[in-house]
């Protein structure tokens, strides 16, 4: 496999990591299985190499991905704000794992802005900002774990990868190509899978642990939001679904259980374009825009237009402070806007 890194880039990396004891790694808002799968690999990692480890996700992560190794070492800041705050008053280095920005950690950012520390990032997110020691950001590779595996890879640290390591990795991977559905046709995607089989990871037992762990409830709320939420814009290939709170409750739905729902709709002959909006469950009047694409359409230009927000090309997210009609109406501008590489 090609190296990811120039020989700059290794040696400071190599000597920045060699510098530091302590080190707190974090990743983006809403966490999901390839931010938690790269911080849960790197967590065991560093401690391997005799690293002190302060893991913090900014907020709440969905409950099928408790069973990654490691998972009862991850704290969530908004739940444990001032714990954090006094386990990483004396790092002596971030690691930014699948996000490069630090707006992508909300409140967590605004302490992690507090640290007078050096910070290193490990994405493949569009637009990572100016400010880290070392920033490697590859928006080509599927996944910020494929990011990390080929970072270690060039360090020579990928033979040594542990069980559960590799079953992280994977996770990660998979969880961002929708079980290798999408963004994922680069061979070296399954040089990786081969090497982390090789590890003794059950990639089905991984597959079944995050995607057929749903409640009851989540199946009948997706039942429900295809049959009577769905609006379908034919002519612009593009489908939009809303969620309410009220609706969360009727349908018992926790944080997280929504993921997915918005790949639906692009199961439909000739869909190009599905966007889902959610009432925030945390913020009142905060409407979440998530956005999925096929081929070229560009969610991430949309989002950045006219959610808020950024992403990848075919999938990305953003957040609007309106009603839900107000947010409706705002996705009808965007569609217009973008009609030439919606419509035929
Ligand atoms: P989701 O729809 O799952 O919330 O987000 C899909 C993708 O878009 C994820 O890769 C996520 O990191 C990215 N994303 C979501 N919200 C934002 C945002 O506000 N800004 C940027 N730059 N990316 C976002
Ligand atoms: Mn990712």
């Amino acid at each position: 496999m090609n190296k990811l890194l120039t020989d700059t880039e290794l040696s400071l990396l190599q000597r920045t990591l060699q510098t530091a004891n302590k080190v707190l790694v974090t990743c983006h808002t809403n966490p999901d299985g390839d931010a938690l799968g790269s911080m849960t690999c790197m967590m065991s990692v560093l401690r391997r190499m005799g690293k002190e480890v302060v893991a913090v996700a900014p907020d709440r992560w969905p409950d099928n991905l408790n069973w990654l190794p490691l998972m009862s070492d991850v704290k969530q800041y908004l739940r444990h704000e001032e714990e954090v705050k006094e386990a990483a008053k004396d790092v002596d280095l971030v690691l930014m794992l699948d996000h490069g920005r630090i707006d992508r950690m909300a409140e967590l950012g605004e302490f992690v802005r507090t640290l007078d520390v050096p910070r290193i990032v490990m994405d493949h997110h569009p637009e990572p900002e100016e400010g880290p020691v070392l920033t490697i950001c590859h928006p080509t590779l599927c996944a910020g774990a494929e990011v990390v595996y080929r970072v270690l890879d060039d360090m020579g640290e990928a033979d040594k990868l542990t069980h559960d390591e590799a079953v992280s990795i994977y996770c990660g991977m998979m969880t961002d190509t929708g079980g290798f559905t999408f963004n994922s046709t680069r061979p070296e995607v399954y040089v990786i899978i081969s090497r982390l089989l090789e590890k003794g990871i059950d990639k089905d037992r991984i597959y079944r642990n995050v995607f057929y762990t749903s409640s009851a409830d989540r199946y009948r709320l997706l039942g429900y939001l295809l049959y009577v939420k769905m609006e379908l814009l034919h002519e612009y290939h593009t489908s939009i679904i809303t969620f309410s709170n009220a609706e969360r409750k009727q349908f018992k739905i926790k944080n997280g259980e929504t993921d997915g729902i918005v790949n639906y709709p692009l199961m439909i002959d000739k869909m190009r374009l599905s966007i889902f909006l959610r009432e925030d469950t945390e913020k009142k009047g905060v409407i979440r825009v998530s956005l999925r694409s096929v081929d070229d359409f560009p969610c991430n230009e949309m989002s950045a237009e006219f959610f808020n927000g950024g992403g990848h090309k075919n999938a990305s997210g953003g957040r609007l402070t309106c009603t839900m009609e107000e947010a409706v109406e705002t996705v009808k501008r965007a569609v217009k806007k973008f009609a030439d590489k919606l419509k035929d």
